[in-house]
């Protein structure tokens, strides 16, 4: 054979594709435009998902799946991340609107949770909770209430992922009427769930102004010693400024834990909203992530936080909704970014201080970061847990699209997630919840309303 042929025969070759080799994997998501969160958007894109992890994103041809889901026209992006609730509260949902967070407090919130919160109520709120955050879009929530254990419990059932905190607080509760049998339920609490893949427990001090100073100290010594992170709110409302400054020497609520030593890389601080300049420095050195919660400080007329200085400032911030009662009331993610830029955007009156991209990222990989579990959940990128949502693009609200970010944050909202996949887990697929039995829950949802009512006659 000729020379020449034979190298035009190796030519030929060469160029040809080779046999693919397929990967067979659990779920291959394909034609969706993928906000990874950890770079530029890719269109047309996919992610493939294996054991509970992502196994690859953008080009996902080389993979087959044992199930397919076709995203074309719609946004691919990491599960959306509440850094401050208390899922259960759902069955107090407009119980009493339109108040200061005190007079709710005091007047409705303790009263009504002091005659009904059982353990039978938090397993039941935590499951119609799920089911809402499920259809919303979040796959990690971050929980302060009470009969912690039972939360997880059904975190777990729902497929869900939390960061959950069981409150201490200076006055008997439903779980637990001393401090004492607090610690103690939290040390079996600990016990039980530390370790678990989707459950982190934690400890919850309610805030500055309802757990002393002793308590305050103790209990960031247990978290220390067991190893947990600390939910508190904090600088929430001006009344909460002057009950601090008034017990303690004149400080501010950030200023008064820090001169305690409780500060740290494993604290969340929700709220924030009075945060002074000195205190944006020292959650900052300190590594203090803050649960921004624009809703409920809007309806609770707490005020608007710094959240453009706190972020300029080296915070990490993510987003919550806080509570469903009287200071939301949803567990709509989408809506919250939404608030959180206008609200700053009006605060600053300047459009371009906090973006929808901005937004987003608190709402993912910012919360991740607060959470601590940045190497673990908050983007989509190889070899993170596969937490993954499809949001639906072809709604008359959200079309046309110009911008994949406009679109979600200022143009969707909640129910225009059609899939939410956990750990892998498919929980919700063409809008159908597959974890919660949602009937159930809300049939339950109706019973508590008439006894809550009728508990407070
Ligand atoms: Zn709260």
């Amino acid at each position: 054979m000729k020379r020449w042929f034979l190298a035009l025969l190796c030519v030929l070759w060469a160029g040809q594709p080779r046999a693919a080799v397929l990967h067979h994997v659990d779920i291959v998501i394909t034609g969706g435009t993928v906000l990874t969160m950890a770079g530029p958007n890719i269109e047309n894109g996919g992610v493939a998902i294996d054991k509970g992890k992502i196994v690859a994103v953008g080009n996902v041809s080389g993979y087959r799946g044992k199930k397919t889901i076709d995203a074309h026209g719609n946004a691919v992006l990491p599960g959306l991340i509440n850094t401050h609730t208390h899922a259960a509260m759902v069955f107090f949902r407009g119980i009493a609107d339109d108040r200061d967070l005190m007079d709710w407090l005091t007047h409705f919130i303790f009263p009504a949770e002091a005659k009904n919160v059982s353990k039978d109520f938090v397993t039941w709120g935590t499951r119609l909770a799920a089911a809402e955050m499920i259809q919303s879009g979040t796959t990690t929530f971050t929980d302060m209430y009470y009969f912690e254990s039972d939360v997880a419990a059904e975190a777990k059932r729902a497929g869900l992922r939390g960061v959950l905190g069981e409150t201490l607080i200076d006055f008997p509760v439903a779980d637990n009427k001393t401090w004492d049998d607090a610690v103690a339920y939290i040390r079996q609490f600990v016990k039980r769930w530390k370790g678990d893949p989707m459950i982190t427990p934690a400890l919850a001090p309610h805030a500055p102004y309802t757990v002393s100073r002793d308590h305050l100290i103790q209990t960031r010594q247990l978290a220390t010693e067991l190893g947990v992170p600390i939910l508190i709110h904090v600088s929430e409302t001006k009344n909460e400024l002057q009950q601090v400054a008034e017990k303690q020497n004149g400080m501010t609520p950030g200023a008064y834990l820090d001169s305690i030593g409780f500060l740290g890389h494993d604290v969340v601080a929700a709220h924030g909203v009075w945060l002074t300049p000195e205190e944006i420095k020292v959650f900052a050195q300190k590594r203090v992530g803050v649960a921004h919660c624009p809703e409920s400080n809007s309806m609770l007329a707490s005020g608007i936080a710094p959240v453009v200085d706190m972020r300029k400032g080296g915070i990490n911030v993510g987003l919550g909704t806080d509570g469903p009662a009287g200071s939301n009331n949803n567990l709509d993610m989408i809506e919250e970014m939404a608030s959180a830029a206008r609200f700053q955007k009006v605060t600053k009156m300047d459009p371009r201080v906090l973006s929808a991209r901005d937004v987003l990222e608190m709402a993912t990989i910012g919360g991740a970061r607060v959470l601590g579990m940045e190497d673990k959940i908050g983007t989509l990128e190889a070899g993170k847990r596969a937490d993954v949502i499809i949001i639906n693009l072809q709604q008359p609200k959200t079309q046309p699209v110009y911008s994949v970010e406009s679109a979600i944050v200022y143009a969707a909202s909640g129910s225009s997630v059609i899939t939410t996949i956990c750990d892998g887990k498919i929980l919700m697929r063409d809008r159908k919840v597959l974890t919660v039995d949602v009937p159930a829950a809300i049939a339950k949802a109706k019973q508590y309303r008439d006894q809550v009512v009728k508990s407070l006659q």
